[in-house]
């Protein structure tokens, strides 16, 4: 069961969600549970919101350097995901953030706004060398907040206008993206690089 062992939530009140339960991060030093112990004090308690938190982060690139992964940096745009596909390999980063990869994964989540500033300030910086950017490493920069957000779409028109190399997995969202995308392949592939 997505989201570990915990019980089950009510069926009403995750309605839509893809996890069943909502069980703590595996980090968190206690574990809560809601039982009723029989003196029916326990309230109904509200459905699954979607909630929208900014990740004030300063830096947007990551870097790594392990042997069995063909990128050495790559962007994620938002943090948790919507679609809440059960089998999600993203969701035990959630327990990072003090929260359950199950309920919690697919409704509390995080945008970093000020992706495409932060990103179009570390391609400029003195010794930058341009190698490509895998986006949505994590999880899936085309999710539905991205229609409020745009994020994706400012990192997207930032690597364009850098002609800067771009790699980013299909997404259910794929085609509002195609056309941006599309060009920035375009300039990764004929252009130079024009980010300083
Ligand atoms: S990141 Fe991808 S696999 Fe994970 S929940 Fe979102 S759409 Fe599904």
């Amino acid at each position: 069961m997505a989201g570990g062992s915990g019980p089950a939530v009510e069926a009403d009140r995750r309605k839509g969600r893809g996890a069943h339960s909502n069980a703590s991060g595996r980090y968190e030093p206690i574990a809560r549970v809601a039982f009723d112990d029989g003196w029916q004090s326990l309230d109904d308690l509200p459905a699954f919101k979607t909630s929208v938190t900014v990740d004030a982060t300063r830096t947007i690139i990551t870097r790594n350097d392990s042997p069995d992964i063909s990128f050495d940096r790559s962007i994620n745009p938002y943090r948790g995901c919507e679609h809440g596909c059960v089998y999600c390999f993203a969701r035990p980063t959630h327990a990072f953030l003090g929260l359950s990869p199950g309920l919690d994964f697919e409704s509390r989540l995080f945008v970093k706004p000020e992706a495409p500033r932060l990103l179009e300030r570390e391609l400029s910086a003195a010794g930058y060398q341009p190698r490509t950017i895998a986006i949505g490493t994590n999880t899936d920069p085309y999710q539905p907040i991205e229609r409020e957000y745009r994020v994706m779409r400012g990192i997207l028109e930032t690597l364009e206008r850098c002609g800067h190399p771009v790699a980013s997995s299909p997404s259910r969202r794929w085609s509002c993206a195609i056309s941006i995308f599309s060009s920035a392949w375009r300039s990764a592939t004929w252009s130079r690089w024009r980010c300083r």
